[in-house]
């Protein structure tokens, strides 16, 4: 850490699926304000989620003036927060009229399955060549490319814009980048190497859009507006903020949220791995700065990019599409809970599933599955089931997902794990992460930070990497890393064994469901 006269403090956009952060950290990584807002989650159809991509920029300003008056009560200045990072939900995709600075059409969620058609039609395409070694991810409903070219079909305004040279499009961090520095004003639209390589578009060799992967999706440059690919920690790319109380800060790490809490953790090394249980959930290994193609299931992402001479940085990941937004559907849907924490509350109150298996497939399933027309399907339901199993599978089905990640990613690295680092809204559940579910159904030990807001810290960290805060990778290995707690697997593995495969069985048998 610099010898600094002054005080030193990063503010933090998290701009995440359900809610919207803004946290003010110091150079140890305690964060010493912040603010919250969830905001609405729109389903217009089955399959459909939707957000007001005015609210998430609102949401943003609003959290940014809250945590910051409560930092000023607190005794410091707006002069010592030094710079702002931003992290978001990645693939979520918006587009607008780059003439009007208007949004053309509500963002389209990450997991949201609309395009399930469209990418069946792809897939089937006489000579379709295999785009992952490109671009790290298989074909799918997941990427922005696919949601993209949903809106180019079936959105009259956002076809004239794109006929007309007119379609800007961007993942969240672009479009919060644009409004944030005031819009046309400034005109500023950019983006970093993780959220690129979330859209399909970005080779992942070379960081640089790629002419081949755009033409597949029948895509013409020049009428396209693609944001500029930043380094992930650059001082100047990123511009700042024209308005509100942080006005003229200085905006200088961007990561998508799983690399952001992949930084977060220090998981630095080629080796370490994290798994972040928020609405989905995402385990991501870096692999260090060569990308691995996987062959069985997972995806090839950009973990961070650090730009100044150091090379851009890879991760093998396995994402989960509904972890947490499992807990949702029994707190809003079923109702059989009032709150977050209940569920393990519920869960708690049986000695195990009595074997009932809840395969949350909401948005299909994801890695390494990738079966788009999977529903969520409740198994082995008897006389004997009570609420408490069911909280239980729910619970247990973000365990066996993770489970069968962690198998794929040992054979794509030849690696075995041997503790898994993890965080995000459920991680706050014991019950989930210890005694009966995640640990005992990975047989790994799981450490989890006492400051979980490892998401924020990531960006945090690359935006005072970019004006010098820290200035090498060793001296950042200790940020917000105190406190941590490591919880052991209990159960042998025979019993484990068990209900991998009743797991198993039943993600065979609800593939295929009619609509
Ligand atoms: P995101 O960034 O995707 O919005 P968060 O990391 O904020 O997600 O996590 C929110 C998710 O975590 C919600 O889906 C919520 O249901 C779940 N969650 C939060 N606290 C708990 C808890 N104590 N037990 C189980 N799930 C929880």
């Amino acid at each position: 850490v610099r010898q600094n006269e002054n005080k030193c403090f990063i503010g933090s956009i998290d701009q995440g699926t359900t809610s919207t952060r803004f946290l003010i950290f110091d150079e140890h990584g305690i964060p010493h304000a912040s603010h919250q807002i969830e905001f609405k989650q729109i389903y217009p159809h089955s399959g459909w989620v939707e957000h007001d991509p005015y609210e998430l920029v609102s949401s943003t300003e609003t959290c940014i003036e809250e945590a910051t008056k409560a930092f000023l009560a607190a005794g410091h200045s707006v002069s010592d927060i030094k710079a702002i990072g931003i992290t978001n939900q990645r693939e979520t995709t918006i587009v607008w009229d780059s003439e009007t600075g208007e949004a053309l059409h509500p963002a389209v969620v990450w997991p949201d399955t609309r395009t399930k058609r469209l990418v069946r039609k792809l897939k089937a395409r006489s000579g379709a060549p295999d785009l992952q070694p490109l671009c790290g991810l298989p074909l799918s409903t997941y990427p922005s490319s696919v949601k993209l070219l949903w809106l180019l079909e079936n959105v009259p305004s956002v076809r004239k814009a794109y006929d007309a040279c007119r379609l800007a499009f961007g993942t969240v961090d672009s479009w919060l980048l644009f409004r944030l520095n005031g819009g046309l004003e400034r005109n500023i639209h950019v983006t970093d190497p993780t959220n690129a390589s979330r859209t399909m578009f970005l080779n992942i060799h070379t960081l640089k859009y790629d002419d081949q992967l755009l033409k597949f999706f029948g895509l013409e440059k020049e009428k396209l507006r693609l944001p500029k690919v930043v380094p992930s920690s650059d001082a100047t790319g990123f511009g700042s903020l024209t308005s509100g109380i942080l006005k003229g800060v200085r905006i200088t790490g961007c990561l998508g949220d799983q690399s952001s809490a992949l930084v977060g953790q220090c998981a630095f090394s080629p080796g370490r791995a994290k798994n972040t249980y928020g609405t989905g959930c995402f385990l991501l290994y870096n692999t260090g700065t060569e990308p691995v193609i996987s062959k069985y299931g997972l995806l090839t992402t950009v973990a961070y990019d650090f730009g100044k001479g150091h090379k851009p940085v890879y991760a093998l990941e396995g994402s989960i599409a509904a972890a947490g937004s499992a807990v949702k559907f029994l707190q809003n849907n079923l109702r059989i809970i009032g709150s977050d924490k209940e569920v393990g509350e519920l869960a708690e109150t049986v000695e195990d599933s009595g074997g009932v298996v809840f395969v949350t497939a909401f948005s299909g399933l994801f890695a390494p599955y990738w079966i788009d027309d999977a529903k969520g399907t409740i198994f082995g339901l008897t006389q004997h089931t009570q609420l408490g199993h069911i909280a239980r599978a729910t619970l247990e089905a973000t365990c066996f997902q993770t489970h069968a990640i962690l198998s794929a990613m040992e054979k794509d690295s030849g690696h075995t794990l041997h503790e898994l680092a993890v965080d995000g809204g459920m991680s706050n559940s014991d019950f989930f992460i210890q005694i009966q579910t995640q640990s005992n159904i990975l047989g790994l030990p799981i450490d989890r930070p006492l400051m979980r807001e490892t998401t924020a810290l990531g960006t945090a960290i690359a935006a005072g990497f970019a004006i010098g805060i820290w200035s090498e990778f060793e001296g950042m290995k200790h940020i917000g890393q105190e406190g941590r707690t490591v919880f052991r697997p209990r159960i042998g593995g025979a019993e484990r064994e068990k209900m991998v495969k009743r797991w198993e069985r039943a993600v065979g048998m609800c593939k295929g469901w009619m609509d």
